[in-house]
């Protein structure tokens, strides 16, 4: 079960890899991937994870990287604002989905006439993971800005798929984050009690939006947070 999950996740992230970065090759010193299309107009590149200064020839159609020589001189910024940054979104959104994921199962139980499915707790979760929802925005735009920070200094503005990745999943983590915020506040998903409004369609359609949301803003957030390990850590 979980092996034929994973073997999906990654036929689809290699499907969306091949469509995004076009022709790939492996950095010949560390291994990290890299997209062939980020090289300048002399077919120039440096490795964003070992500085490897590579030319890319192109023999009989195959993708050879040449290593010309390796960047020494590195901005190496002394605080690491950026990998700091993350562990609050990363931290906090799994959790407040787990509070929603939680608070849907006590509604439908509640719906359903389960005995005991509403508990009086309900409203303190709720209001906690509008908490943690918030928190993991405000954590976000954290990261966002100090990646934003490193791409400038570390990486010298150099163009890289993964980079521009990282942006725009910033951009729709965020986005994605607002959304299920302002439905979560509006009170369309959630009555008093802090059970979800799965007794009227609008309370069911409202709550679906909701968790299909979240859901979506965790897949955005697992992609960053790998991308990013690959290139702190290479792969
Ligand atoms: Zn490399």
């Amino acid at each position: 079960m979980a092996s034929d999950l994973r073997r999906l996740v990654r036929r689809i992230a290699d499907r969306f890899k091949r469509a995004f970065y076009g022709p790939t090759f492996r950095c010949p010193v560390c291994h990290f991937v890299l997209a062939a299309v980020d090289a300048d107009g002399n077919g120039l590149l440096v490795c964003p994870v070992c500085g490897a200064v590579l030319e890319i020839e192109e023999v009989y159609g195959h993708i050879v990287p040449v290593v010309l020589d390796m960047e020494i001189h590195r901005p190496q910024p002394k605080l690491r604002a950026h990998p700091m940054a993350t562990h609050l979104p990363i931290g906090a959104f799994p959790v407040a989905l787990l509070g929603a994921v939680a608070l849907f199962l006590a509604s439908l139980g509640a719906r359903l006439g389960w005995s005991g499915a509403g508990f009086a707790g309900a409203p303190v979760v709720a209001s906690a993971v509008l908490v943690l929802l918030v928190l993991s925005a405000a954590g976000a735009v954290l990261t966002f800005a100090s990646g934003l920070w490193d791409w400038n200094f570390r990486y010298r503005r150099r163009t890289y798929r993964q980079i521009r990745l990282k942006i725009a999943f910033s951009i729709a983590f965020l986005a994605l984050g607002a959304a299920a915020i302002a439905l979560h506040a509006s009170g369309a998903v959630f009555a008093a009690s802090g059970l979800m409004r799965l007794d009227s369609a609008a309370g069911v359609l409202g709550g679906a939006a909701y968790l299909l949301i979240l859901a979506a803003d965790m897949a955005v957030l697992a992609t960053l947070g790998h991308v990013g390990g690959t290139l702190v850590f290479g792969e």
